[in-house]
């Protein structure tokens, strides 16, 4: 499965996408968020949507069925607890939240957040699994680690829903930072999120042994 993050239409519905769903480990969190963007205005959520599409054209070449969150980029949520709702009933292999982060300008590189400490057995050993054979697909294929969150390019993580709620082994990649010039400049252009999108359909063919 994979989660593009975010949808064009949250910015215009507020209520629907600030009340508070279940977010795993007794917490509660907004439904859904509008997103990051670049400092010139190019917006999270059509770059996790058209990487995701991407990404699903190369796994689908492979014969691997994928199933995605969100249809298109003009909609609203779905919320978090829904979209691992979808994992979940799906029975997913894996799932790969995409995503692209808004920190301070200096600040690059990608990581890869997993559930830590983990609440089954699916958010244990092949959650970390999935998580490491993504960093290093994502790295072999020339993106920097991240200089600022987690270590090596991996981020253990206790408040992210997504990753919480899910029963299947569950990823979120952080592409990079929209708010640096040079990842900015990268994910605004197609080939730079071809470039994500072979690097992750490359970990996760590498994750289910197909490659
Ligand atoms: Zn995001």
């Amino acid at each position: 499965m994979l989660d593009p993050g975010h949808n064009g239409g949250n910015a215009a519905a507020p209520e629907e996408i600030n009340r508070h769903v279940p977010a795993g480990r007794g917490r509660t969190k907004p439904c859904n968020t509008t997103g990051t963007a670049t400092n010139d205005g190019y917006p999270e959520h059509a770059f996790t949507f058209d990487v995701a599409k991407r990404v699903r054209r190369l796994l689908r070449q492979q014969g691997i069925e994928v199933v995605m969150t969100r249809q298109s980029d003009d909609g609203v949520g779905p919320c978090v607890d829904r979209r691992a709702d979808i994992g979940n009933r799906t029975r997913a292999d894996a799932v790969v939240s995409i995503h692209a982060d808004g920190a301070e300008g200096t600040a690059r590189g990608f990581h890869i957040a997993y559930s830590s400490p983990p609440l089954n057995a699916a958010q244990g050993k092949p959650s970390v699994r999935l998580a490491r054979t993504l960093r290093d697909a994502l790295r072999d294929a020339g993106f920097p680690l991240s200089t600022y969150l987690g270590s090596d390019g991996l981020a253990p993580r206790d408040d992210l829903a997504g990753l919480n709620l899910s029963k299947r082994p569950v990823v979120l990649v952080e592409c990079g930072n929209m708010r640096n010039p040079q990842e900015a400049a990268t994910m605004k252009q197609a080939a730079g999120r071809q470039k994500y999108a072979d690097a992750i359909a490359d970990g996760v063919l590498r994750y289910l042994g197909a490659r």
